[in-house]
């Protein structure tokens, strides 16, 4: 008769054991919704398998001018965590998060705790008003991987208070995660102190903070509010600056037209290389924040060495 019980136990511990061991159904994970791709990627990796992370501004488009669509509203439905960059970027954020009142979900922002750059009163001449919010300042701060590891953190304490249950992955995740970022700040770190020219010339002002971060200098800015193309006057001021400074290479980035930078390019002599602020995930090699920022380290060394 003891034979049927053991059996029992057995089969029961099994149960409990797979019920530990599973990946939980989609039913049982933290709903997280990011603005764009990095920082989904971010969460993603923070949040393991106890998360549904899910993009709201599709790859290839520009966040400076997206409209929520019926789409957009009906993802951000069920979310619970919100993870942005603030600074103005999402100025069409506070539309979604309203139509949600009942249910409001925890936010949190890359830009906290940024000390942020202004953009120059140049820049802000004759700019769409709800393109880059210039009150707020300059919204490229996950480009920063100093940013990423403090965003990282606050993910990760606020998955922690959304579902105390998985407290422990989280932190496990958030470490091992926090150290791979740590080891990639070393390497864009070494790699840019040994550049030869740190003048760069941007499309548009995304790697201000990368700059401020790692020593080097934006001397020019071929689309100084996104979306505005660059008039014949300003292109003539940035071939000088590409002649003063012996910059070698224009960047360009996939999100906007590029034949500004081209015809740029052409002028001056000088290469056109893209870099890319969004990657995405059908982008092999910047399907990831870590491999994208890898990406650009590289396109950047190859113009400044
Ligand atoms: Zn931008």
């Amino acid at each position: 008769m003891r034979r049927p019980a053991i059996t029992i136990v057995l089969f029961l511990s099994l149960g409990l054991l797979w019920g530990c061991f599973s990946p939980p159904s989609s039913n049982d994970k933290v709903k997280v919704t990011a603005s764009i791709f990095p920082l989904a990627d971010i969460a993603a990796s923070v949040g393991g398998d106890w998360v549904e992370v899910q993009v709201l501004i599709p790859a290839g488009a520009s966040p400076h001018v997206f409209e929520p669509t019926p789409e957009a509203f009906r993802q951000f439905a069920k979310t619970r965590l919100f993870v942005m960059v603030g600074a103005g970027l999402e100025f069409w954020a506070q539309e979604l998060i309203a139509a949600v009142a009942d249910e409001t979900p925890a936010v949190v922002r890359a830009a906290d705790g940024v000390q942020l750059i202004q953009m120059t009163a140049h820049q802000e001449e004759g700019s769409e008003p709800h393109l880059h919010d210039h009150g707020l300042g300059n919204p490229h701060v996950w480009l920063d991987p100093m940013v990423a590891i403090s965003l990282a953190e606050n993910i990760g304490q606020a998955l922690m208070h959304l579902d105390p249950e998985h407290s422990q992955e989280y932190g496990e995740h958030l470490t091992t995660y926090q150290e791979q970022l740590r080891a990639l700040d070393e390497h864009i770190r070494e790699t840019a102190g040994q550049f030869r020219i740190k003048e760069y010339v941007a499309f548009h002002p995304a790697w201000s903070y990368f700059a401020r971060r790692y020593g080097l200098v934006e001397v020019g800015v071929i689309q100084e509010s996104p979306g505005r193309e660059p008039t014949p006057k300003h292109l003539q001021s940035i071939i000088r600056t590409i002649q003063d400074h012996g910059i070698r290479a224009v960047f360009a980035e996939p999100q906007f037209n590029p034949s500004a930078a081209s015809v740029l390019a052409s002028e001056a002599n000088v290469r056109v290389l893209i870099l890319d602020p969004l990657g995405g995930p059908d982008l092999p090699g910047r399907d990831s924040y870590i491999g994208l920022m890898e990406y650009n380290l590289k396109m950047i060394r190859e113009a400044m060495e």
